[in-house]
């Protein structure tokens, strides 16, 4: 190689060996006849010393290198001169006395620093990624990355796993959202789908006796550009044979605790991970994706709220609404402003208002509050015992303040949730270090569509649903669980996963009661009810995604931090200029033509 270290591994143990390392000019000053140049690779920075009286071509290298530069140097690591040593870098106690230097490479000026960890506007860093990929904090995210992968490949190895590839080119999957299409040219008007997952090859590789599968999988979901999602994204996915839930949500257990002790030893874990209900997490959180670092739950208040004199109460509860709550703490003195800005949320979330009650912090219990300092604009319509039932209820004391919502219960459930992690976000209650997996169970295996009053699957049509309600199938549906678990972290969704059907007949009713005739049954999933028919095997699985794991791990953000080269929020590849048009004859080969929108 044209090196035989990396800068940041010198230390005081190589003092007086002679050593050629190579990589980018960090930053170069001169003094005193000297030529200093940080000297930058993947593993850190070291100071080299350029000497006229030492070092052959020091002419060109102080006239000609600048910032970015490459260049390869050899020469004698050295003790640096007493009061020069830099605490702040890993090999400040050494420099290198340069005795020769080539430069590999020139650079133009970079369109942002790269040894600063400055803030830099994000599409500039996405055109130029790979000046991006070259700064510290973004190497560091890629070897974080890498540790994670190499993570879960050992320990699934070690755990009799075997990793299969599956092929990118397929029949559409059902996975709740749009196919990427890629057509045929050799069978026109035909479409290859590029998998939303593996999902049906890995029940196939069940079925093939494969009995333990994963794969570090890439996934296309062509999704409207909202949150923090990217068209195709990695995923750990995986299967097992002979499984129930409990050995999958066992196995992950171990996995996430085991990576983040291994990779991330600095932060903590709620151990056992909790395990919550749909229904519950929905009660208490007003979400399926609870961020479980702060209390601020939830509670029902409509049984209070029914008594009280306040007529927007007492028509939501007439027209079968809800009243609920949470308690910010030490909120009471929240100006109107703050107040303004809170009712903006709730509305915008479809609330007809957020009904506040500050709790004066000039007494320090419930006991001695009077109805002057309660504030609120319902306080007239309260009694003093209905403003103490619901502050004991939401766990909220004098100085606090009480967010009420009054509405339709789902929509309560959503505000409220929402409120609930704004608030938590506002006050800071979610400790940075603490990773707080939680397991989410008891999903209904149906969701039912609003508009169309059909049933839709909660997870994928071919989540089994739970033996005890496999009567109900054909009477009551909607009360129907599924054999469906989901793993969040800090509100966000990490993985979903079921014990699958495996019977062609259950199967079959299933996809019934979503609504597809037998044609569409059988053109669309015929591969898989034939296969169940030879001996399909009990089985389940799930598919964390490594993008989410990593950005946790990292503390970061968004999952574009953590993906080598991402695509904006608008679905652009901003340093290939993805996507962009095609040669027509490309689109002949392909048996296709372009129809302008209107
Ligand atoms: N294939 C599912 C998904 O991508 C996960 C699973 O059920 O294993 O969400």
């Amino acid at each position: 190689m044209l090196k035989d270290r990396g800068c940041g591994e010198l230390n005081k143990e190589h003092v007086g060996t002679s050593v050629t390392l190579a990589g980018w000019v960090d930053r170069r000053r001169d003094h005193g006849g000297l030529t200093f140049i940080d000297l930058r690779d993947r593993e850190g920075i070291v100071q080299v010393v350029f000497n006229p009286e030492v070092t052959e071509s020091y002419q060109q290298i102080t006239s000609e290198a600048r910032n970015e530069y490459v260049i390869q140097v050899t020469g004698e690591v050295a003790v640096r001169p007493p009061g020069t040593e830099n605490t702040k870098l890993a090999t400040g106690e050494i420099e290198v006395i340069a005795r020769s230097v080539k430069i590999l490479n020139t650079s133009k000026t970079p369109p942002f620093y790269i040894n600063e960890d400055s803030e830099v506007d994000e599409s500039l860093r996405l055109k130029y990624r790979y000046l991006d990929l070259r700064r510290a904090r973004m190497q560091k995210i890629m070897i974080l990355r890498h540790q994670v992968v190499k993570f879960i490949r050992d320990f699934l190895d070690k755990k009799g796993f075997i990793e299969v590839e599956t092929p990118i080119l397929i029949k559409s999957t059902p996975e709740g959202a749009r196919d990427y299409l890629v057509p045929s040219r050799i069978h026109p008007g035909k479409f290859y789908a590029l998998p939303q997952s593996p999902q049906q090859i890995k029940q196939l590789l069940m079925v093939a006796g494969i009995e333990k599968y994963f794969q570090i999988a890439k996934c296309f979901r062509d999704e409207d550009t909202r949150a923090d999602r990217q068209p195709e994204h990695t995923q750990l996915d995986l299967e097992m044979s002979f499984v129930e839930e409990e050995d999958i949500l066992k196995l992950i257990e171990e996995l996430f605790t085991s990576m983040v002790e291994t990779v991330r030893p600095g932060m903590r874990l709620l151990k056992p991970f909790p395990r919550i209900s749909f229904a519950e997490a929905m009660d208490l959180y007003g979400t399926d994706k609870p961020d479980l670092r702060f209390g601020l739950e939830i509670s029902d208040l409509s049984d209070i709220a029914a008594e009280t004199d306040f007529s927007v109460f007492r028509s939501v509860i007439a027209d079968g609404g809800q009243v609920k709550g949470i308690s910010a703490p030490g909120c009471a003195d929240y100006s109107r402003s703050q107040l303004d800005d809170l009712n903006r949320l709730a509305q915008s979330l479809g609330a007809a208002g957020l009904l506040t009650i500050a709790l004066d912090s000039s007494v320090d219990s419930l006991e001695v509050l009077t109805m002057d300092m309660v504030k609120s604009v319902a306080a007239k319509f309260l009694t003093l015992d209905q403003v103490r039932e619901m502050s004991r209820r939401l766990g909220a004391g004098t100085g606090d303040l009480m967010l009420i919502i009054a509405g339709k219960p789902e929509l309560v459930n959503t505000v409220l949730g929402e409120l609930r992690q704004e608030m938590g976000c506002r006050l800071e209650l979610a400790d940075p270090e603490l990773l707080a997996f939680t397991f989410v169970v008891d999903f209904p295996l149906f969701a039912c569509d609003e508009k169309t009053g059909r049933l839709e699957s909660m997870h994928h049509p071919f989540t089994a649903p739970k033996a005890k309600d496999i009567p109900l199938l054909d009477s009551a549906p909607e009360k129907v669980h599924g054999r469906h678990y989901d793993i969040v972290c800090n509100g966000i969704e990490l993985a979903s996963g079921s014990i699958r059907i495996h019977i062609a007949e259950m199967q079959r009713k299933v996809f019934r009661l979503l609504g597809y005739t037998d044609e569409e049954m059988e053109e669309l999933f015929g591969h898989m009810l034939e296969a169940f028919e030879y001996g399909a095997p009990p089985h389940g699985g799930i598919a964390p995604g490594i993008d989410r794991i990593v950005m946790l791990l990292a503390g970061e953000k968004t999952i574009r931090e953590v993906i080598a080269f991402p695509k904006t929020q608008n679905a652009v590849d901003l340093t290939f200029n993805a996507p962009s048009p095609v040669s027509q004859q490309q689109l002949t080969e392909l048996h296709l033509s372009i129809v302008e929108e209107q």
